[in-house]
């Protein structure tokens, strides 16, 4: 792939926030008021996707802005960011009826559009907060409490990258352990953007995990496909 500036990538970015808000590839484009694109840093290094708007984000047309987005713009806070700093997605990007879980078809339908964006804003780490969005850019059926705080290499968006499970703040404001959890894998996120772009199994280096990551388990089988 030609590589492409910042600006011809935002411009993309911008096509493609077009093409979203009149996107009718699931039935929920009948019972959202606003379509949720993801809003932040076109060229971020730092990427969190989410599960899906609630009723504030879909008020509103921006992804969290309710009580879990207020946990998470102070958690990145206190690891000296701002949400300037990076891209904050979702799994879908129309409210599922009464903040239902996601379905199969409606997370099928918009894949496209987020992995689009993982292409166009070439992150270094991707978040995944919470179940959904872990086991779709995973590729693995493996939930949060098992691999959150150990960074995966996958392909995503055509380039290799690293996907950090994190939980999802919204479980955080339910339970102070989840909180603990959250906000000390938080704090390994400045040395995981510091660490060198993974290399392809066969190349010249290994690909490694962050030094401070928690301990390192055997590469789920997803690791590359
Ligand atoms: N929860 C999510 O997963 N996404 C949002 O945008 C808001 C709450």
């Amino acid at each position: 792939m030609q590589p492409r500036s910042a600006e011809e990538r935002r411009a993309e970015l911008v096509e493609l926030y077009r093409e979203a808000q009149a996107c009718a590839r699931c039935p929920l484009f009948e019972t959202r008021t606003k379509v949720v694109f993801g809003s932040g840093n076109a060229d971020a290094d730092l990427m969190f996707v989410g599960e899906a708007p609630g009723m504030h984000e879909d008020q509103q047309g921006l992804p969290f802005v309710g009580r879990a987005g207020q946990l998470l713009t102070k958690l990145l806070e206190e690891i000296g960011l701002s949400r300037e700093d990076v891209f904050i997605a979702n799994v879908l990007q129309s409210r599922p009826p009464g903040n239902r879980d996601p379905q199969p078809d409606e997370i099928d339908a918009c894949k496209p559009f987020l992995h689009r964006k993982i292409e166009l804003i070439e992150p270094k780490v991707v978040c995944t907060l919470g179940n959904f969005s872990t086991k779709l850019l995973t590729r693995s059926q493996r939930g949060i409490t098992g691999v959150h705080g150990r960074p995966q290499v996958h392909e995503l968006g055509g380039r290799l990258l690293r996907v950090y499970p994190l939980f999802h703040p919204a479980a955080a404001l339910r339970s102070t352990k989840t909180l603990e959890d959250l906000r000390a894998d938080f704090e390994r996120l400045p040395a995981l953007l510091e660490e060198p772009p993974p290399v392809p199994v066969g190349a010249v280096a290994p690909v490694t995990v962050a030094a401070t990551a928690r301990p390192a388990e055997p590469a789920p089988p997803t690791l590359f496909d």
